[in-house]
């Protein structure tokens, strides 16, 4: 039985929270710890209501490093598991390296003022990590996380070469609102808004954000039409995933979704750059972060399904060879189970899935690591256990 630490008490917090404590072979003990001490609280009510179990709850600036520090050192966790934003990576894995304790994420880092993500700045860590000891597993949510696992399982066991993925990404849900993002809005609009980009024939190519689409059959909700866009786990497949060709990633839209982007980009109030407003300075996204629903607040009335997984084409035994491995995940069953939606619920479950094949051993090397580094098996077979099922579809 281990201490763990989960640091954000968002949508995906609340989710790695319920199913640690669903898990009290593995997951012991428990922390929430947050900026906001109430969400932490509320968390653990809900916990306690459902699951009869105690979780301990801290209010904790992730930004300071000493204060996680001293957390960390007040509590004693073999583990932090980081689902705040990818602003707070690189201060935790900071704190991690001063207290010696491991550390996992969901999403990369990404600096306040440029709408920027790469791994560039947390695989800087690698020899740190390596000579503290301890281990940094990176992306662990679905995509990244999952999806990465989902490539390794083709590498190592269905395929003998791929040549391209496409990393296809569908939520078939309807939450009830003309225009609201699944999971934290500054974050979603700044990933959706970058340029497109995909990894062709040994270089990356750029496009202009949006301008690429295909219409795709996705396995439990039908036809979509899916946008090309630029997601960090390319960046970590093209170097782990030998021979590849091609890899992209396709993320679905509604129209409505895209004419509100549109109309509020072409007024400004996706932008990042700070405006001067009444004496004060305030940056436009954050504004328009304020105004959106709260992404957790989706859950009770979302009906759908999410449907996303990896086309991967390539030979077996010198025939060619195409599949979709994915998942699909329905929003009201997810919010019976953990009062959640199914983004939350996606990006939650593969995380305390990778804290528990870490903390059991089963991935545990000192270093900074990406998913698809580690053997699949284990972690897709704990995967379907924990809540999401898998299956390997062929598309020839
Ligand atoms: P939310 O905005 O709902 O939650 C983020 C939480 O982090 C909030 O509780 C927030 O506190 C807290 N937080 C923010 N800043 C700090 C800080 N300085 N110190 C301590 N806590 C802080 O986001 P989500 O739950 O939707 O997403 C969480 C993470 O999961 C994000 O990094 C997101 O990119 C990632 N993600 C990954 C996916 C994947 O498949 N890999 C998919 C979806 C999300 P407060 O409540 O006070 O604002």
């Amino acid at each position: 039985m281990h201490k763990v630490l989960i640091i954000g008490a968002g949508g995906v917090g609340g989710v790695v929270a319920h199913k640690c404590a669903q898990n009290s072979e593995v997951f012991g003990e428990i922390m929430l710890a947050s900026r906001t001490l109430s969400k932490c609280d509320a968390i653990a009510t809900q916990i306690k209501q459902l699951r009869g179990r105690d979780i301990a709850t801290a209010r904790l600036d992730a930004d300071d490093v000493a204060e996680t520090v001293g957390l960390i050192k007040d509590y004693a966790p073999a583990l932090v598991i980081n689902v705040a934003l990818p602003y707070q990576d690189l201060p935790i894995m900071d704190a991690c390296l001063e207290t010696g304790v491991d550390y996992l994420d969901t999403a990369n880092y990404e600096p306040r003022e440029t709408a920027k993500f790469e791994y560039s700045w947390q695989w800087a860590y690698r020899e740190r990590f390596e000579q503290a000891g301890i281990m940094a597993l990176l992306g662990s949510g679905f995509d990244p996380g999952v999806t990465n696992v989902f490539c390794a399982y083709a590498r190592d066991k269905l395929f003998d070469e791929i040549e391209s993925i496409d990393i296809l990404d569908c939520n078939g849900g309807d939450h009830g609102h003309p225009f609201a993002t699944n999971f934290n809005p500054e974050i979603n609009i700044r990933e959706i808004t970058q340029a497109g980009r995909y990894w062709n024939e040994g270089q990356w190519i750029e496009i202009d954000a949006m301008s690429e689409h295909r219409m795709f059959d996705f396995p439990g909700v039908g036809e979509r039409k899916a946008y090309l866009l630029y997601h960090e786990e390319l960046e970590s497949l093209v170097e782990h995933v030998p021979g590849l060709k091609r890899i992209r990633f396709w993320m679905t839209f509604g129209d409505e979704y895209l004419t509100h982007l549109r109309v509020l980009g072409n007024v400004g109030m996706t932008s990042i750059d700070p405006i001067e407003f009444k004496g004060q300075k305030i940056v436009p996204l954050q504004f328009l972060k304020a105004l959106l629903p709260d992404p957790s607040s989706l859950a009770e009335n979302y009906t759908g399904k999410t449907s996303i997984g990896c086309l991967v084409a390539g030979t077996k035994d010198g025939k060619a060879k195409k599949v979709f491995i994915h998942n699909i995940t329905d929003h009201a069953e997810t919010y019976k189970e953990v009062r959640a939606q199914a983004v939350s619920y996606t990006t939650g479950v593969p995380a305390s899935v990778g804290a528990e094949m870490m903390l059991t051993k089963q991935w545990h090397r000192p270093g900074v690591w990406n998913m698809e580094q580690f053997e699949p098996e284990p972690f897709l077979k704990r995967l379907a256990e924990a809540g999401l099922p898998w299956q390997v579809e062929d598309r020839q």
